[in-house]
């Protein structure tokens, strides 16, 4: 299948491209002198698990921005399997944090978690039957189907950040973004979280997790990346 604003068809990764790399990467937000991230190097082979760690205030969520294309890169370059940004932007997901969503917006959890497939559907395109099952199968994965029909500002913080990872799994991508999705969440969540976790791994998938938890987690990642003040630190 090929998509209208996709050059390349939508294929297996390719394994021989890291699933990330990244030279020399400089981020500032508008009318802010000061580099968000400065001279960050990744290379992130394909299916690996990684995490990002680093203090409030490093650049997590920034480095995660600037790799799904929200942000313009100041200098640098950013390859994603091989292309570059906006290439093939279904094949990267970004998790945003809890805080950053909208809870209040009047939407029901089966609607949140359908738009993860709206990277596929064209202008003006409805979700097809089969795209609300894709939904479904996501809100299952994450133990929340029994919520579908609620409103998102009626969820506990647990389910949603649930839902906010099963609207992640529902786009099917490559190369998972994950921000700090194990923050101020209950144990059964932190668990259902490790263990997809261990899913989108075990299907070649790729995925980076920011973390404020890397010294209890050290061991279900293949590697670290440390931020401190915009920089790569270690
Ligand atoms: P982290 O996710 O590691 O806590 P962030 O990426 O959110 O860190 O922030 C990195 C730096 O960028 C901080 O100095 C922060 O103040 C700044 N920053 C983040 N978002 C914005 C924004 N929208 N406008 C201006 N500066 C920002
Ligand atoms: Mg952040």
């Amino acid at each position: 299948m090929t998509f209208s604003y996709c050059q390349h068809r939508h294929s297996k990764p390719d394994l021989r491209s890291p699933a990330l790399e990244i030279k020399g990467l400089d981020v500032a937000y508008a009318n802010d002198e000061k580099i968000a991230l400065a001279a960050i190097n990744l290379n992130i082979p394909a299916g690996t698990s990684i995490a990002l760690v680093g203090p409030n205030g490093a650049g997590k969520s920034t480095l995660f921005k600037a790799i799904s294309g929200l942000l313009p890169i100041r200098s640098g370059s950013i390859k994603v399997f091989g292309h570059s940004l906006g290439a093939c932007h279904q094949r990267v997901v970004y998790l945003p944090q809890r805080s950053e969503i909208d809870w209040q917006f009047p939407m029901s959890v089966l609607e949140l978690v359908t738009t993860g497939r709206y990277v596929y559907l064209g202008w003006f395109a409805r979700p097809s039957q089969k795209d609300i099952q894709t939904a479904r199968h996501s809100l299952n994965e994450m133990g929340v189907l029994d919520l579908a029909n609620r409103q998102i500002s009626k969820l506990s913080g647990g389910q949603q950040q649930r839902v906010l990872i099963a609207r992640a799994l529902t786009q099917n991508a490559d190369l998972l973004l994950l921000d700090e999705p194990l923050n101020a969440v209950d144990a059964a969540t932190r668990q259902t979280v490790a263990d997809v976790l261990g899913k989108i791994k075990a299907q070649g998938k790729t995925v980076i997790v920011a973390t404020h938890y890397y010294d209890q987690e050290e061991g279900r990642y293949d590697g670290a990346i440390f931020l401190k003040d915009g920089h790569q630190v270690k």
